[in-house]
């Protein structure tokens, strides 16, 4: 740390993302992205909007934010596009918590929540999963905090069914409930509808997981306009042009083939229910993910051990090293190929330790 590091930074503990290995060809099933290319259309729509690079990109988002609207069925005021959905949970919690309105998520869910919390040095608390993983709804009922939940969460996949966000929602009409959607193609149902009947509710969403573009960061946020044109005078107090032109063409081109994306969850989901499969007969205790990963644990081998002998082996996969959960790994869903081979490297590491 240099001498010159604000006091207010000095204690922060920035986000640690999954490994992105340069050097060896590795399976990649660590950070939960597509195994699947965008279309061919992506390219396409890069290289002819490269040409007018010299000039801003829009600020409003207009014309993608339409195309977003037609898809999930709002309203286009309704709607904020950011760098990412990490940028819309940022702007939420600097516009929607402070000392007052202190912010509860699940003590295991999404490791940015607690880093936004600290960057915006807001008072937050975790409340404990159940130990089945999965969220007591009565733990949010009638707080009066501003609340955000991941919904399926991460990296359990458990899913919370709508009713019981509505039941939320409902009982803390004084504060704003973040509902973070970055998995929800992958067999949820989204609380976007709802965005109509609440006007504490936030949805937020993303074109990293479902769709194909993590390495464009592009994100969304879907609320009552009063919501959005708060978030808005966050986003411009920022950084206006948050969404580049490159990223802006690419996800209109998403999602004017949105059936062939939604057709590759379709595929994830098979392919996920196929190692789930696999893996429970190999021993493994798999948790009902509703998202694009699995969450095991093996009594036969030890997370940790288990994460190293596969990255040994060419696939990488996540471990945290957080109590709790050290048992388990989180295991993203590829291609039926990859998922495989991963099998396959398992039964390998099990013959070798004669397990
Ligand atoms: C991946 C992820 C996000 C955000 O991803 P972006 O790439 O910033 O859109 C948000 N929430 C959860 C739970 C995630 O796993």
């Amino acid at each position: 740390m240099s001498k010159f590091f604000t006091e207010k930074y000095s204690s922060l503990e920035p986000y640690a993302p999954g490994e992105q290995p340069k050097d060896l060809q590795y399976i990649k099933l660590n950070t939960n992205e597509s195994p699947f290319s965008p279309a061919e259309s992506v390219a396409k729509a890069i290289e002819k909007e490269a040409k007018s690079l010299n000039l801003y990109s829009d600020p409003e988002c207009v014309t993608l934010r339409e195309k977003v609207a037609k898809v999930l069925g709002v309203k286009s005021e309704n709607i904020i596009m950011t760098n990412g959905s990490d940028e819309v949970i940022n702007f939420a919690f600097m516009a929607f918590a402070d000392e007052k309105n202190t912010l509860i998520f699940p003590d295991i869910t999404y490791g940015f929540y607690p880093v936004f919390a600290g960057l915006n040095r807001i008072p937050y608390q975790e409340i404990p999963l159940k130990d089945d993983f999965s969220i007591d709804v009565n733990d949010y009922i009638g707080v009066n905090k501003t609340i955000v939940i991941a919904n399926p969460n991460a990296p359990t996949g458990l899913f919370l069914p709508l009713e019981d966000i509505e039941k939320i929602v409902l009982s803390n009409k004084d504060n704003v409930v973040i509902i973070d959607e970055a998995y929800i193609d992958f067999g949820g149902e989204s609380a976007v509808k709802l965005t109509e009947k609440y006007d504490n509710l936030l949805v937020t969403g993303t074109f990293s997981k479902s769709r194909s573009l993590a390495g464009a960061r592009l994100g969304f946020g879907v609320a009552n306009e009063k919501i959005i044109n708060n978030l808005n005078t966050i986003k411009y107090s920022t950084n206006p042009y948050n969404v580049n032109r490159l990223t802006a063409v690419a996800g209109e081109a998403v999602l004017d083939e949105n059936d062939y994306y939604m057709n590759n969850c379709k595929k994830i989901i098979e392919n996920r229910e196929f190692t789930k499969c696999k893996l429970q007969e190999l021993g493994f205790e798999v948790l009902n993910s509703s998202a694009n990963f699995l969450f095991a644990k093996c009594d036969k081998i030890d997370g940790k051990t288990l994460y190293l002998k596969l990255k040994e082996k060419g696939v990488l996969i996540r471990h945290f090293d957080k109590e709790r959960i050290n048992d388990y790994n989180r295991i993203t869903i590829g291609t039926k190929e990859q998922m495989e081979i991963l099998i396959q490297k398992i039964k390998e590491i099990f013959k070798e330790k004669q397990l």
